[in-house]
């Protein structure tokens, strides 16, 4: 078994720090985010997001048996601990990696703190100052999350008319991309389980694409996310229609696990098509990559393994010319980690931020201007990811039943 765990006692004095505390808070926002502190004996604490889910401030907290007393600025070694401690020493994905991401993310703000530099240039480089983003909507109450599971709405909200007037609504605030959701009630008619379109079904999208296209014209960029719901051949009819529309991409058009299924789809129409972001670990998406079924990857920094995890995503990506597009439904920490990654990789495109809906996304910070001006985000010179948690407004929003900072 090889061991992880703190070994190097050879360290110059100022760095020779160790973690004391870490900590969870659960803050309902349009989603369940799992903030997480990892506090040093140096006076510095570090704040991470893991993915949403249950379980994640339980495995966090299991973690600190073999945490409290390691070095935080080990980041990479420290994730590989945490994943071989949480698995019976053997490796793992699932929760395990979510949870090891958020700890992750916390690490790097930590050792930016620690060092005095930003977390793009801990990861290496830095190829630009301003980090684009894509605004996910919603037309109308066509779809919220109640208590954690989703909540459809009923069929009027899905109009064509409903979506073009969001997509100008979003457009006017200065985003130069969007992204909807076309997975619809509907398509479970009549069989709710084989994955089929119906003609009906593909019209009704297409006229919906059509519309929005008609309001904001063709110089937004503009995806749609389909969230894994359709058998192949409806996916790649589909994709087909949609051509002429010029999309961004189409997202998550099959189900994520079979690597032939989705190289078919991918390489059956010249529409782009995007996914990764339920993908644990580089592994998950080197397949994906290298095969060349994904024509832009959307690893989830918060989920696949932190920053460093998806730094080595976006090599293979980087390495067989696919752009990376990071997933993210993140509070205002996990978007400013995604941030410092999408200055430090080549090969970034735009990052999504899904929280429109949330108007007090940006009072989780002490920042008193918006952290995203004009559809971007600037990339920040403060040490770590740049950003300070207002911790009352965490505890205000926390959710019943979750310990706080
Ligand atoms: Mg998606």
């Amino acid at each position: 078994m090889r061991d992880y765990s703190g070994q190097t006692a050879n360290r110059r004095g100022d760095r020779d720090v160790e973690i004391t505390d870490i900590r969870t808070c659960v803050v309902e926002g349009n989603f369940e985010w799992n903030l997480i502190e990892v506090e040093t004996d140096a006076g510095v604490t570090g704040i991470g997001e893991a993915y949403r889910g249950g379980g994640i401030p339980e495995l966090v907290e299991y973690t600190k048996r073999f945490l409290i007393g390691e070095n935080p600025l080990d980041v990479e070694r420290i994730f590989r601990l945490i994943v071989q401690e949480m698995s019976g020493h053997g490796g793992t994905t699932g929760k395990v990696v979510t949870a090891a991401s958020g700890i992750e993310i916390a690490l790097w703000d930590a050792a930016g703190k620690l060092l005095d530099l930003p977390v793009y240039q801990l990861l290496g480089s830095k190829y630009r100052d301003e980090v684009r983003i894509y605004c996910d909507c919603h037309a109308g109450e066509a779809y919220e999350v109640e208590d954690g599971a989703t909540a459809y709405a009923d069929a009027d909200a899905y109009s064509p008319e409903a979506y073009a007037a969001e997509a100008r609504r979003v457009v006017d605030m200065g985003f130069t991309a969007v992204k909807f959701d076309l997975d619809l009630p509907g398509d479970n008619d009549p069989d709710p389980f084989n994955g089929r379109l119906t003609n009906e079904a593909i019209a009704h999208k297409r006229d919906i694409v059509a519309a929005v296209r008609e309001e904001i014209g063709y110089d937004v960029d503009l995806a749609f996310d389909c969230h894994w719901d359709y058998s192949v051949e409806s996916a790649k009819r589909l994709a087909y229609e949609l051509e002429e529309f010029d999309l961004m991409w189409l997202e998550d058009l099959i189900p994520p696990e079979n690597m032939a299924a989705q190289k078919e789809v991918t390489g059956a129409t010249r529409t782009p098509v995007a996914t990764g972001e339920n993908r644990f670990r580089v592994h998950e998406l080197t397949d994906l990559i290298t095969d060349h079924g994904v024509d832009i990857a959307t690893p989830d920094p918060t989920t696949v393994g932190g920053l460093a995890e998806t730094m080595r995503v976006a090599d293979r990506a980087e390495e067989h010319y696919v752009p990376v597009s990071p997933h993210n439904v993140c509070s205002p920490v996990g978007t400013m980690a995604c941030v410092h990654l999408g200055a430090a990789i080549p090969n970034f495109d735009l990052l999504e931020y899904h929280a429109l809906d949330v108007e007090w996304w940006d009072d989780l910070t002490t920042r008193d201007d918006p952290l995203i001006q004009d559809g971007y985000i600037e990339v920040p010179e403060a040490p770590g990811i740049g950003i300070e948690l207002d911790e009352s407004v965490a505890e205000d929003r926390r959710l019943d039943g979750t310990s706080g900072f």
